[in-house]
């Protein structure tokens, strides 16, 4: 049976209309937040019909889960032009197969992954895009570099010639009130405003998901990660360890 939910391109158009609407609201250019579909713990059926109504690049949290959809993407439609992006935790035994596969990886918090990845990519495929993924809510089971480290990584990263540094992820902490779900969105669009001032000509602010959209959308996101919005539900079960 499969997985998905019925009317997968209609939520994505509703998705879709929900963030232009968003970004004339709050007056952000017209397209100037990206939405990346969040497809992780769905299967390759879910990927084939994304691919159907229009998608062409998906978010991929666990890294081996990914490979095997990447690769069949890779074989059955080479003349699709996928993105994949690895917004996932990643630990060092699995940096050379994310270095393989992926096109965007927004998670790196540590110069150690940085050069893995850097010297793990194989020849003739262009560099990785990289952002850096801040703790910015300071939690401590989080992943992520505290932002009085931010510059230290990038400064590392600049220097590894298959990696481009294109900008900062986050994963704040749940807030219920506008207030609370602003504040370490705002807090990051200080940080990368205030990176930018310095030169590092960053493109990409990664944040807002299923629950915070227009308020990510509101402090100047420009790549929105959406996946229960537009997949539905889902179940990890059968997730990797
Ligand atoms: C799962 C996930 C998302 C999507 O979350 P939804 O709430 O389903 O939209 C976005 N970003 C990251 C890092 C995730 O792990």
């Amino acid at each position: 049976m499969s997985v998905l939910q019925p009317g997968l391109c209609q939520r994505y158009e509703k998705v879709k209309k929900a963030l232009s609407q968003e970004e004339i609201k709050f007056g952000r250019k017209p397209n100037s937040v990206q939405l990346l579909p969040v497809s992780k713990t769905f299967g390759i059926e879910a990927i084939i019909e994304g691919i159907q109504c229009g998608m062409t690049s998906f978010g991929e949290n666990y890294v081996q889960e990914a490979c095997d959809k990447i690769d069949y993407c890779r074989e059955h439609y080479p003349e699709q032009k996928l993105t994949w992006h690895l917004i996932g935790h990643l630990q060092s035994n699995k940096t050379r197969l994310a270095a393989e596969h992926f096109d965007w990886i927004q998670t790196i918090d540590s110069v150690k992954i940085a050069k893995r990845l850097s010297d793990q990519r194989p020849e003739g495929m262009l560099p990785i895009n990289v952002l850096i993924e801040v703790n910015i809510s300071d939690e401590a089971t989080k992943s992520g570099v505290q932002p009085a480290d931010i510059r230290a990584l990038a400064e590392a990263v600049k220097t590894l010639p298959n990696l481009k540094l294109r900008g900062l992820m986050c994963i704040p902490e749940t807030g219920d009130t506008h207030e609370e779900k602003m504040a370490p969105l705002n807090a990051m669009k200080v940080l990368f405003d205030e990176l930018n001032a310095e030169g590092y000509g960053l493109d990409t602010l990664s944040m807002g998901m299923s629950g915070d959209m227009a308020e990510a959308v509101e402090a100047g996101s420009t790549m929105v990660r959406v996946g229960s919005a537009i997949f539905g539900p889902r179940d990890y079960s059968k997730k990797e360890k």
